[in-house]
Order: C-alpha cells, then structure tokens, then sequence
C-alpha cells in the first residue's frame, strides 16, 4: 500500500506542535515558535489561556454533550450574548465555518422561499472567496484550484470581482436570492473591502430585497479590532457565519441573522448533532468573556498599528523581497514580489509561523493579546528569515 494512512490531503510541514503557551508554540524538537498563524486566525487568546482553558475544563467534567433533543442552557446564554453584541436577532450553532455558511445560505434561500420568491434561488459570491470546503461552498468559488476534481457541481451562485459594485449590479437578476461576501478577503490574500463597495452591496440588496450575508468566520471575533469587522463599515448584514475565533480552539461556529432574515428557518429546516453542544458553548462564552471587552477591543486596534507599523519600517530594508503591508487590526498580510510559500516555510526555521495566502499574501494573524515584545520578536524572525533566505535563493537551497 502506497497510500499514508491519514488521507492525504494536506502538505503538512515539519513542525509538530506538542505543547502552546501564550504565543508560542512548543515542538517535539523542543524547537520554539513564534505563533503569529493561530491555527490560521483561531487561538484568539493564544495558547493554554487560564480562563478559556478552565472554562473547558469544568463544562467537560459537567457535561460534554447532550442533543438538541434537549434545553441546553449554554444555547441560550451565548446566543443570547452574540444577539446583545451584534446586529442579529438569533443565532444556529455549529462545529466549523463551513457548516455556519451552510446554514447562512439555507437561510437566504428560505427567506426567499417563504416570502413567495422560490425563484429567487442563487447567491453572488465573489472572486478569490472562500467560505470552506463542502460541496456547496466550493461550488460558491471560481478558484480551479478548490473545485477540481469536483466537477460538475452545483450551480447555484454567481461570481463577480470583488469590490467591483457594477460588476455586481450587473450580475443581479430575477433569480437572485442573496449576495455572500467576506468583509475582509482572508485565503483570498487579506483583502479589505472598501467602504463604498460594502456599503453599496446593502443598498443593493435594500433596493431589491435581497439578503447581505456575510462571512465573518476568519475577519469577526476581535480579529480586525471591533468584534465584528462590519462595524467597521457603518453596515449590518441580514445573515452572518461566525467560526474560527469564536470558539479559541474549540471547533464552533455560528449563524447569526436579523429576525426578518431567518422567518423561513423554521422547527426541521435545519440541525446538527453536535451544534451548540454545552462544551463549545462554555468555550464560546469564555472567548466572548474576554473578547467582547471594549478594553481589549481597544488594545487589539493599538497593537495592530504598532505591528504594521513595525512591518511598514521593516520592508523598506528587504523590497527585493517584500512590497507592502494590508488588512485590519491583527488581520495582517505582507505582499510579497514572488510567491509565499517558499518564505513561509523557509521562516519556520527561523522561528516563526505565518501562513500563505492568495496574492502572494504572506498572512500574519498573531493572538489578539500579544504584546510589544511579540511584535519586536516577529520583525527579528522575519529580518533573519529573509536574510537567509535571500542567501539561500542566492545558492539555489531556498526550496
Ligand atoms: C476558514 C474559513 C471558512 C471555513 O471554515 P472551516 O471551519 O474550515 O469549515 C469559511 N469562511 C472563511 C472566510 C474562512 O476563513
């Protein structure tokens, strides 16, 4: 048998992660690492942090799981929660971002349904987009890369470039039911919409009573900032998917919408077994416990600037190498002037965890409470990262 037994799907590199601690991650080499991937944009409060860690601790001695079948109260509490601290007015939960975009295009498609437009059944998604790896998420992307060897799939959205309003009003027709969008492009390359666009796209769906969904699952939970990078905007959505962060480890997501948006999410249109199990709302409400402060809130905008500023110093010694700096809050990336992946491996033996994103983005997503030591770190590993890396590209062992 030639094949490994874990499928191989990944390219998995070198590091083995045994043990986190606040920003580092500990290998089986003993090796130290600075995380600034945070299991790309999830261990918000880093690595072991005492109040999620317990929090998990005691909901698991309690209770692990129940059902649905069942009132489970932590259900209530961190809905409750997110209802109190966004634009929505309820919320489904579920174990991953792909499943909370599922459950947010459900949504959009039965409002349409059940507001007598059953004809209303496709979604505009956007170019470089990803919402994960189902088959309907798939099917919401142009990118060759995710979609073979799945063809055909499900046709059911259409594309537009992203940040382009006409493009999108163009693409508007009788058959549109909603339009998906991340706020801030995340495997797409760090991507910021731009006020204009964003706003343009709720008029658009205002003006023709279609549903603004969007895809917080990389960009929400403190990662640019707010809580939620709409804030940012001036904007609501109708319907939101929240993953990644929310859960600070543990695998949770959510699907939040306006009352209007979920009235054709009625009993049996949608469920999960494990969705909103009591251990995934104890860590949801311990990530929130913290995250949702203005106080840390306002430190994560503060320690943003510091470190883009610290990266906008940095290029300027290493432009063969590196153009620019984009993104929100700690939602970083680093343009490069050639593709990303050979830098990010190669920054690994210098210490050092980012990962790659499209646009030759190299990712740059620490724990939101990192502090000035972790940012002077970060410029230390990359200065020697790119030194030898521009040597060893010099020699050709660059990978
Ligand atoms: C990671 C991601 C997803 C998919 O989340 P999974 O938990 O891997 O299913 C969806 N949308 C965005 C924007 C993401 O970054």
């Amino acid at each position: 048998m030639t094949i490994p037994a874990l499928m191989p799907t990944y390219a998995r590199c070198e590091v083995e992660p045994v043990r986190g601690e606040g920003a580092y991650l500990y290998g089986a080499d003993g090796k130290k690492y600075l995380d600034f991937a945070s299991g790309i944009a999830v261990n918000c409060l880093g690595h072991g942090h005492p109040h999620l860690t317990k929090a998990i601790q005691d909901q698991a001695a309690t209770l692990m799981h129940t059902s649905n079948l069942y009132n489970v109260p932590g259900q209530w509490k961190l809905a409750e929660k997110l209802v109190e601290l966004t634009f929505a007015d309820t919320v489904f939960f579920t174990n991953s971002g792909v499943e909370a975009f599922e459950c947010a295009a459900k949504t959009a498609l039965a409002y349409q349904h059940v507001n007598e437009h059953p004809e209303r059944n496709r979604i505009i998604t956007f170019h470089n987009c990803f919402h994960g790896r189902s088959i309907a998420a798939i099917s919401a992307t142009s990118s060759e890369k995710l979609r073979t060897p799945f063809e055909p799939l499900p046709d059911w959205s259409d594309h537009a470039p992203f940040n382009d309003l006409d493009a999108v009003r163009a693409l508007i027709s009788d058959s549109t039911a909603g339009i998906m969008v991340e706020p801030v492009q995340g495997e797409g390359g760090i991507l910021p919409a731009t006020p204009e666009f964003l706003k343009g796209l709720r008029d658009l769906c205002d003006e023709h009573d279609l549903m603004l969904i969007l895809d917080e699952v990389q960009c929400g939970v403190g990662r640019t900032g707010t809580l939620f990078a709409y804030e940012q905007y001036g904007i609501e959505p109708d319907i939101m998917a929240i993953a990644k962060g929310i859960g600070g480890g543990f695998p949770l997501g959510a699907c939040l919408a306006t009352e209007k948006a979920a009235y054709g999410m009625t009993v049996g249109t949608h469920g999960s077994t494990y969705g909103g199990n009591p251990l995934g709302m104890a860590a949801g409400l311990a990530v929130l416990d913290v995250v949702a402060e203005p106080a840390f809130l306002t430190q994560v905008q503060e320690t943003g600037e510091r470190l883009r500023h610290a990266l906008e110093q940095w290029i300027p010694n290493h432009d063969d190498l590196f153009e620019s700096v984009r993104g929100m809050g700690l939602m970083l990336g680093i343009r490069m002037t050639e593709a990303t992946r050979p830098f990010v491996n190669f920054a690994r033996q210098y210490g050092i965890l980012t990962v790659a994103a499209g646009d030759n983005i190299v990712r740059i997503l620490p724990p939101l409470n990192i502090d000035d030591s972790h940012i002077a770190e970060c410029t230390r590993a990359l200065t020697e990262a790119a030194n030898a890396y521009r040597e060893a590209k010099a020699t050709g062992t660059a990978g």
